[in-house]
């Protein structure tokens, strides 16, 4: 028996009929049994859902939002499906499920787990769209809803994964599927004990797909991406870049945790724990051969430039002329935790705390009303996050031309600065 395979199309692999055209034709002489394909929702999607979350929350109308979503996929099923197909019914009805959702009261619910609810839409209808073009394209393919084999805590947007009980229902529900079609199924989403939907934090599908690698002894995982493979950076925002052509599965790590958005954070470690390589791919170039994360890469020294955006500068002064102690510290992060932020960045010094954080709606006035009244709070918005592993010296302040520093830090194998355009 083969050994499964996975594969993971983003946003943008799916995001306009001209790619699902494309994503069909990398599928034509790979698709077979023990083959699971994770699909994202189409293009910006789930940005879309926030934006009509956001409006809900401020008591604004969110209809043309809607009607823009509805109306983008839509668009996309009239180019793909001839006018009496079955999906367009099936999107009136998705559509119809989100608008119901989206009158509840959220007073009476914990926002976290409205947005879930709200957001694993994307998914939902991009892997109906998907499946179906597929089947009708005489690939085909069983479509499978993950929140069945993927369980996790109740943790709402950032859920744990239970990876025993995932496991058992990847063994038992899917493996045998598999033997007799591939699956194809959404990234990102889960479901509680109790059945709720639940999602893994943005950008989470490809951990969705490391999962269901670790949980299905598959052979390997491929992302297939709008780039060539892992580069050492963002070809988007930096001239010159270069692809890596294998990578070790340390070093992969440590990129996206410094911010590199080509794989997210989380996906490196089931993977190396398991010792399943992972392959980056372009769907542009499907022949060509990317870049192959795995254990054994020759380590390399080439300087990567990892750019993190919209990043928010808080520093917290203690306000009784006393020094920074450590329970200075652990009242900090304890509120930090409790909203669900991560630090991307710290400074400590003898009087003040400095933290970089993601700009996330909200969350920035909750930090500073939990804790105006122990500390002095400043914050600066709207800055770049920049890291340099392997940095060469001599590169550096060309980088940093244009730029205000704010904050910099510097060890022997990584420079890190927090910089506003002047
Ligand atoms: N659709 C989700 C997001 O945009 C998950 C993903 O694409 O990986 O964050």
């Amino acid at each position: 028996m083969p050994k499964t395979l996975i594969y993971k199309f983003g946003g943008a692999s799916v995001k306009d009929p001209e790619s699902l055209r494309n994503l069909a034709e990398i599928l034509r002489n790979r698709l077979r049994n023990q083959l699971v394909i994770v699909v994202s929702a189409m293009g910006k999607t789930t940005n879309g859902l926030e934006s009509i979350l956001s409006k809900k929350l401020n008591g604004e109308d969110y209809s043309e939002n809607s009607a823009i979503l509805k109306n983008y996929h839509k668009v996309v099923c009239q180019d793909l499906f001839p006018e009496i197909h079955p999906i367009f019914a099936q999107l009136d009805n998705l559509f119809l499920q989100l608008d119901n959702d989206l009158e509840k009261e959220l007073s009476k619910m914990n926002y976290d787990e409205f947005y879930d609810q709200i957001v694993s839409f994307g998914e939902l209808v991009s892997s109906r769209i998907v499946a179906e073009y597929l089947c009708l394209q005489n690939l085909i393919v069983l479509w499978q809803d993950a929140r069945s084999v993927i369980h996790t805590d109740s943790d709402f947007r950032f859920a744990k994964i239970n990876w025993e009980k995932t496991r058992k229902s990847c063994q038992d529900k899917w493996k045998p599927l598999l033997d007799n079609f591939p699956i194809l199924t959404q990234g990102f989403i889960g479901s509680d004990p109790k059945g709720k939907t639940t999602t893994l934090g943005r950008e989470g599908s490809d951990f969705t797909a490391a999962i269901l690698a670790t949980s299905l002894d598959a052979g390997s995982v491929t992302i297939w991406k709008d780039v060539p493979g892992v580069l050492n950076a963002d070809p988007k925002l930096f001239p010159n870049t270069k692809k890596f052509d294998e990578l070790g599965y340390r070093e992969a790590a440590e990129m996206t945790y410094f911010g590199a958005s080509v794989i997210h954070p989380k996906t490196i470690k089931p993977l190396a724990n398991s010792g399943i390589p992972l392959f980056v791919k372009s769907f542009l170039a499907p022949e060509a051969l990317g870049t192959k994360i795995h254990e054994s890469a020759a380590p390399h020294q080439v300087p990567t430039i990892v750019l993190k955006k919209d990043q928010v500068l808080v520093s917290f002064k203690v306000t009784d002329f006393t020094f920074i102690e450590e329970k200075h510290i652990h009242r900090v992060y304890e509120q930090l935790q409790s909203l669900k932020l991560r630090v991307n960045m710290l400074q400590l010094s003898a009087i003040s705390i400095s933290i970089v954080i993601d700009t996330q709606l909200f969350k920035l006035d909750q930090l500073i009303s939990k804790l105006r009244d122990e500390f002095e709070i400043r914050y600066n918005e709207g800055l770049e996050l920049l890291t340099i592993l392997h940095q060469k010296e001599e590169e550096i302040p060309a980088l940093l031309e244009g730029y205000e520093v704010l904050l910099e830090q510097s060890s022997r194998n990584s420079f890190q600065v927090v910089r506003r355009k002047n």
